[in-house]
């Protein structure tokens, strides 16, 4: 039996999913070779890449006139290759910091222009929250502005989508497909794969057509979004598996009803959890109700020492990884898409017997 995986990344995927990909690994359509084992150039594989492509563009409703990038070396690189495809002659970019992965794309982009950094986390009442846009210092002449839509190590999520002048460039690892987006109001939407999509190794990118070709003139070619557009992401091999994966992935998400239909899923099991930890006098989140992200959920319990034993008796029930990021503690629930709702309630009626024998 498989167990419940609350693990933030690499992060569970559907069953059927991996059952299916087990079925047809040893022999792709009686060619005699598995799809991990064929040139990316084959029309079988070119025909796979195209079909994740398509599937996702119908998931998000991309519109025609961007670009949708199957890319290597994870979210982080792209908190390079951003700064280095966006800074042009205007060298000035906002930033804004709510957690520590937007911090480190903030720390990234400070290698190659002139950051404002936009402090947009704040405490009411003892609660962590992002504070409204009309308290945000934005630039005049930044090239773009920057956001990452959940932080998934301290579980903090926006209820908006930024208005923004410049191109609004966003950081949906841990939340895309996780609930309907409006994409054209975006210049850049990026994820790495782990969470939400398939297997570590794939780094989706959504560009405007805009947007491409502003690039500085000595980066790598693997790294401009202009060659990478013009040889459908093939500059050099791409994470083949990952990307048939992901394909997969994006077939039993259009099987499960879409985005939208998920998204209900989500909004249950989230509600259960959170629910559940604020009724509780053992549990308790940190976050402000309207910045919850729905996707990560961080927790602690009463007493720190138990933490261990907690840890120890979820794992002998097969409630895995539900320690927080090792940088700040507690324990963290992921519920990605592949989470099942059966998976939350055991998760709640877990910690409702814990609290009872510990508390
Ligand atoms: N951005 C967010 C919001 C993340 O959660 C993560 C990984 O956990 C990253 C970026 C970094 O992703 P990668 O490991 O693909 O570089």
């Amino acid at each position: 039996m498989r167990a419940y995986n609350f693990c933030a990344g690499p992060a569970a995927l559907p069953t059927p999913v991996l059952e299916r990909a087990q079925q047809e690994l040893a022999d792709w359509h009686g060619r005699g070779l598995s799809i991990m084992e064929m040139s990316h150039r084959s029309s079988d594989y070119v025909a796979v890449a195209h079909k994740a492509e398509t599937d996702l563009r119908t998931l998000l409703n991309i519109p025609d006139n961007y670009k949708v990038l199957f890319l290597q070396g994870g979210a982080s690189l792209q908190f390079s290759a951003i700064p280095l495809n966006l800074l042009g002659k205007n060298a000035r970019a906002d930033y804004v910091h709510t957690g520590i992965w937007s911090e480190k794309a903030l720390k990234e982009a400070q290698r190659y222009g002139d950051i404002n950094v936009i402090e947009a986390g704040r405490t009411i009442d003892g609660k962590f929250a992002i504070a409204p846009q009309s308290e945000w210092q934005l630039s005049d002449n930044a090239a773009y502005l920057h956001y990452v839509d959940n932080e998934t190590i301290g579980g903090l999520q926006f209820d908006f989508i930024p208005e923004s002048n410049a191109p609004l460039v966003a950081d949906f690892s841990s939340s895309i497909l996780s609930a309907p987006l409006d994409v054209s109001k975006f210049g850049i939407i990026y994820a790495g794969a782990q969470k939400n999509i398939g297997p570590a190794g794939l780094t989706i990118v959504i560009v405007r057509e805009d947007l491409l070709d502003q690039a500085r003139s000595d980066i790598p070619s693997i790294l401009k979004y202009s060659d990478q557009a013009k040889n459908d992401s093939m500059v050099n091999t791409p994470a083949t598996f990952a990307w048939y994966l992901s394909g997969l992935v994006f077939e039993w998400l259009l099987e499960q009803g879409g985005v939208a239909a998920i998204q209900q899923v989500n909004l249950q099991k989230a509600r259960l959890l959170y629910d559940y930890i604020d009724q509780s006098d053992f549990y308790a989140n940190p976050i402000a109700l309207q910045n919850r992200s729905i996707m990560n959920v961080p927790f602690t319990l009463k007493d720190t020492n138990l933490e261990k034993i907690f840890l120890k008796e979820a794992e002998g029930v097969g409630l895995l990884n539900l320690a927080g990021h090792r940088s700040v503690g507690g324990m963290r629930a992921s519920i990605y898409n592949a989470v099942p709702l059966e998976g939350v309630q055991a998760l709640v009626a877990f910690m409702q017997e814990f609290a009872k024998k510990h508390g």
